[in-house]
């Protein structure tokens, strides 16, 4: 070997090593913040007529609500099937029934006792809630139904009906929901007003950017950020997107997601060919219809 030839090989020994460490080692560290509005909520006509419910914005996910009638004499079965066909006659609501995996559980056995703090007078109320985005979703109610209507209507079952969809008392002696039962007393207008704008928002999921953070050191970027399904049913699977300046850098899938749960992803020392990134884009890839598509985007940018 000539000292020319070795020369020339300690020379290319040289670039790639250079070029190793120009590709590979990280030089500085760059930290991303979200920038812009990433993520906005809802917002369903804020008045006082909300806190006619337990929480605000409470309803069941869809607006057919499934039921079952259990230890009812016929007498009571009936008395409730007219307050939801009141119920139904008067809003966007429909009930239907189902021998399991009911929504709305109806017993008239006394014994029965439901957990959950909004049984307000130990007869009716939701029994499971999820905070998802702007609504509190009601996955259970019960009603346990023992006095005996005396009224025409059946206002004792409808009272309870409400209560169960989430309704609380009223202080309006003439109001279906006072606590005490009478029989000339009416379904409050504002009630029906509040149950057809609550359910006037579609059953969809809506999946969302909760949090993110990410940052570079030379060419290896880590990511952190918070996925969460804010709609009103359970998501399908969805793939997450990363782009660094326009470039897809990573994607990966991201399983199903039962209303209100969120996943934390991490995502460590993931290759950026570019030097210097300005902004980082993580979007949510999902094909079926959400409540809304513009916060499946968001956009973190260096920290100034
Ligand atoms: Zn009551």
């Amino acid at each position: 070997m000539t000292w020319k030839t070795v020369l020339s090989l300690i020379f290319f020994i040289i670039v790639i090593a250079l070029l190793v460490f120009y590709w590979f080692i990280p030089l500085g560290e760059t930290e991303f913040r979200i920038f812009g509005p990433g993520h906005s909520n809802f917002t369903l006509n804020s008045s006082t007529e909300e806190s006619m419910q337990f929480y605000e914005n409470l309803r069941y996910s869809e607006s057919r609500i499934s039921y079952r009638i259990e230890d009812c004499t016929l007498e009571k079965a009936d008395e409730m099937k007219n307050a939801f066909k009141e119920i139904e006659s008067k809003t966007v609501l429909n009930f239907y029934s189902v021998s399991n995996n009911e929504e709305i559980l109806i017993t008239c056995e006394s014994k029965t006792r439901f957990e959950g703090e909004f049984f307000i007078a130990g007869e009716g109320g939701p029994t499971n809630i999820t905070q998802a985005g702007d609504f509190n979703v009601i996955h259970n109610g019960g009603i346990i139904l023992l006095r005996d209507s005396r009224c025409e209507r059946p206002n004792i079952a409808i009272h309870e009906l409400l209560h169960a969809l989430g309704f609380d008392h009223s202080k309006n002696p003439e109001n279906i929901m006072y606590e005490v039962s009478r029989c000339g007393q009416e379904i409050g207008q504002d009630s029906i007003n509040v149950i057809n704008e609550l359910y006037s928002v579609p059953s969809l999921p809506d999946l969302t950017f909760e949090n993110a953070s990410a940052s570079m050191k030379g060419r290896y970027l880590d990511i952190s950020m918070v996925v969460r399904n804010n709609g009103l049913k359970n998501s399908e699977n969805a793939k997450i997107i990363v782009y660094a300046d326009e470039d897809s850098v990573k994607e990966l899938e991201i399983e199903a997601l039962p209303i209100g749960s969120g996943k934390l992803i991490t995502l460590t020392n993931i290759f950026v060919l570019q030097t210097s990134v300005s902004e980082i884009k993580l979007s949510i890839d999902y094909n079926p219809e959400e409540l809304k598509k513009e916060n499946n985007i968001i956009s973190l940018k260096v920290k100034s």
